[in-house]
């Protein structure tokens, strides 16, 4: 089911709705009742290609930690028992 958001011209209010194209689009805030207008960010974003997430070696942009450095651990300290 599309999922549909929506931005008060008035109070700026946000919100979702979901829809049926059967349904009747909406047109005033739930908030204010003023009038309302489409927002279509949650929809057509689609990220064609792989391993965009994935980088290969090393990246150049973040390099304050060696790829080869692996994180170094805090030392465990023994939690004394409240006893
Ligand atoms: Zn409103």
């Amino acid at each position: 089911m599309p999922t549909y958001q929506y931005a008060c011209n008035t109070c700026s209010h946000e919100f979702e709705t979901f829809q049926t194209f059967e349904e009747a689009s909406l047109t005033h805030c739930p908030e204010c009742n003023g009038e309302v207008r489409k927002i279509y960010s949650a929809v057509g974003v689609v990220f064609k290609g792989s391993g965009f997430y994935k980088t290969d070696s090393v990246s150049k942009s973040s390099a304050s930690v060696p790829a080869s450095t692996p994180t170094p651990a805090p030392a465990p300290t023994p939690a004394p028992s409240a006893d």
